[in-house]
């Protein structure tokens, strides 16, 4: 998926369960339960082109940003942006895995990657977008309320 629904779903758990110790696991968890969710997101394979490391970079900034503005004056923002940036933990993991050899040594890390790459539903971008969206916009009812 996206990492703009990632980010608000991980940053709407955080806002909606008041106990770091349980609100930020679950947004790390809740990274793979959207994975396993119908998506688009490009599939993108290295070596990454420009066109989708910039994409990517957009894609973060965009959901970041806006939970940055929302949660602006929250007294609990930081473990907001905290809990936001957990539930897109999982993919910076993958891509360490990717691109530091030495990684690719270490079986759990392996195997970690075997079962994220498994549990992604890739469909079509007409569906996958949708989904997308749908899953920002309820997170974006718990951040916001
Ligand atoms: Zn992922």
């Amino acid at each position: 998926m996206l990492s703009t629904p990632h980010l608000l779903v991980g940053a709407a758990i955080a806002r909606s369960i008041p106990n770091p110790a349980i609100s930020l696991p679950a947004a790390f968890v809740s990274h793979f339960l959207l994975d396993m969710t119908p998506h688009w997101d490009g599939s993108p394979s290295a070596p990454y082109k420009k066109k989708v490391i910039g994409g990517a970079a957009l894609d973060y900034a965009l959901g970041a940003t806006i939970i940055f503005l929302i949660s602006r004056g929250y007294p609990n923002q930081p473990i907001i942006l905290l809990g936001a940036f957990l539930a897109t933990l999982p993919d910076f993991i993958s891509i360490l895995f990717r691109h530091v050899s030495r990684l690719g040594k270490i079986g759990i890390l392996k195997k970690y990657h075997k079962y994220h790459l498994k549990i992604q539903v890739n469909v079509r971008f007409s569906i996958g977008v949708i989904t997308s969206i749908a899953t920002s916009l309820v997170a974006l009812a718990f951040l916001a309320r």
